[in-house]
């Protein structure tokens, strides 16, 4: 394998699946099945999951919530969505703790970087909950944050859009997607891959990127034996 310790970033909206909203049990069992492919040849897998399946604070401020409640909603929507996978790994025969940001014994243990790796390095899949305990803050920078904390040799960024193109190719079918791209040509381009918190915690900590595509089974497993899937960000 061509890392051995990743930090893997899942939104919370790909969680829902078809549905609306909430969690499919379908794309849960496809990502457990997914990790314990990666975490059978010895690869050590931290998780930071979204949470906008269920509740994001912005939205949440359009309609009238305060908007530090809302995200303190956003966040423990992330705590939900953690135990969800949690469950779907053990289903699959895959050890997997829950650590959480904010402090919720007994539904996770409060995180440390110590408590995490000693985790990791027992084999346990480590999936952390409650975004960086912040309100005004995405899972995004929560996943960059932990990457570099945890000294993941990258930070996957598991989305539905197969990588970063020019522009969005959902829009504009002559959009052309990058192998590799540096963090300053995202910037001068104004592309898209993350929000400039997350994106510059990485740039200034040389935390690499790939986006791929988690929707299509395998491609987690082909990121992580160096196949050309998804873009690479790097400096
Ligand atoms: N959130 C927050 N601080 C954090 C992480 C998340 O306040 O450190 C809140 C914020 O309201 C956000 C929501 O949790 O909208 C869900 O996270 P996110 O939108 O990043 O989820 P995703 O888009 O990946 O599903």
């Amino acid at each position: 394998m061509k890392y051995n310790r990743i930090l893997l970033k899942l939104s919370g909206e790909s969680l829902q699946g078809t549905q609306k909203y909430g969690l499919s049990t379908d794309v849960l069992h496809s990502y457990a099945e997914q990790i314990k492919a990666v975490v059978g040849t010895g690869v050590q897998v931290g998780i930071v999951i979204g949470g906008g399946n269920i509740f994001r604070g912005l939205q949440g401020a359009r309609k009238g919530f305060d908007r530090v409640k809302g995200d303190q909603m956003g966040m423990l929507a992330t705590i939900i969505n953690s135990l969800a996978l949690q469950s779907a790994l053990e289903d699959n025969g895959v050890k997997a703790k829950v650590l959480t940001s904010i402090r919720m014994e007994p539904i996770g243990e409060y995180y440390s970087k110590a408590k995490a790796l000693e985790y990791l390095e027992a084999g346990y899949v480590v999936i952390i909950g409650g975004g960086t305990s912040n309100p005004y803050f995405s899972t995004d920078s929560a996943s960059a944050l932990r990457g570099i904390e945890l000294e993941a040799d990258v930070m996957l960024k598991g989305t539905r859009v197969d990588g970063v193109y020019t522009a969005d190719p959902e829009k504009d079918p002559a959009a052309e997607k990058f192998d590799e791209i540096t963090f300053d040509e995202v910037y001068r381009r104004n592309l898209k891959v993350m929000d400039m918190t997350a994106f510059t915690l990485c740039r200034e900590n040389g935390l690499r990127v790939i986006v791929f595509d988690m929707d299509t089974p395998g491609n987690l497993e082909k990121v992580l034996t160096g196949e050309k899937i998804g873009t690479l960000v790097k400096l």
